[in-house]
């Protein structure tokens, strides 16, 4: 299975508008991050984790044309603003797009999306269309299971997923009790690290190392960055086997 990070920013991305900071005026492509999402290819399947505001963009620069189905983490807008460009993978696919999430984020999706669910909404190639499904255990696309890991993003509950020996576990600052069983032995773990200053919603950087330790997996990631954090800077001070993930970067895993 291979990964591609198409997203690793957060919901602002970087270079943030109007911002001159170190990080936002940096010529290190590394510190280029759009909105995040995940890209993972295996012979039998396609999957994309969110669709952000970027997707289109994404899809340009990787020259996206399968995709089988969309997992979703949550609902916010740096997580499904990209769903409008679904309507190009229902024309390439010939099919509409299954989408799997929680039961908050399908209303969040429903909400977000209405005149795509509302049937008075004339049609004519404006919709994307959407096959919503919700999330009550492993979700199997082509030969893949993704295992959901319940995540708490602040007060609010969200998915992270386990596919094989790799997890990714964007917009979160807390792990629920069991997510810490399903993550064992992992080989690469993908976690949200927001900046170093501590957060309410999201794991700063110390927390995301510490949680990364304690999960344990032999190679750490880490994602949802805001510019606070300076690629190769922060590469360098971080333990071994823990780095920065950056837009583009390709892992290989086993699903
Ligand atoms: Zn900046
Ligand atoms: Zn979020
Ligand atoms: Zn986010």
């Amino acid at each position: 299975m291979r990964i591609t990070f198409l997203g690793t920013g957060t919901s602002h991305g970087v270079p943030m508008i109007g911002c001159d900071c170190a990080t936002c005026r940096s010529t290190d492509p590394r510190d280029t991050r759009l909105r995040p999402s995940l890209y993972l290819q295996h012979p039998s399947a396609a999957i994309l984790v969110d669709a952000g505001p970027d997707l289109r963009l994404q899809a340009l620069r990787h020259d996206i044309r399968r995709v089988d189905a969309i997992l979703f983490t949550h609902g916010h807008a740096d997580h499904i603003l990209g769903l409008d460009d679904v309507r190009r993978f229902n024309a390439i696919m010939q099919r509409s797009m299954p989408c799997y999430g929680d039961a908050q984020t399908l209303e969040d999706i429903r909400r977000t999306f209405h005149y795509v669910f509302d049937s008075s909404t004339p049609k004519g190639g404006g919709l994307p269309a959407l096959d919503l499904t919700q999330i009550d255990g492993p979700v199997r696309v082509g030969d893949v299971e993704a295992v959901p890991v319940p995540l708490w993003h602040g007060e609010r509950p969200i998915l992270g997923f386990r596919f094989g020996s790799f997890a990714y576990l964007t917009d979160c600052n807390r792990l629920a009790d069991e997510a810490w069983r399903r993550l064992e032995g992992l080989d690469v773990l993908v976690l949200d690290a927001l900046r170093v200053r501590p957060h309410p919603t999201h794991f700063s950087l110390d927390e995301a190392i510490e949680a990364a330790r304690r999960i344990g997996a032999r190679r750490t990631f880490f994602t949802h960055m805001c510019h606070d954090l300076l690629h190769e800077a922060t590469n360098a001070r971080l333990p071994q086997g823990m780095a920065l993930a950056h837009d583009g970067l390709v892992l290989d895993a086993h699903a």
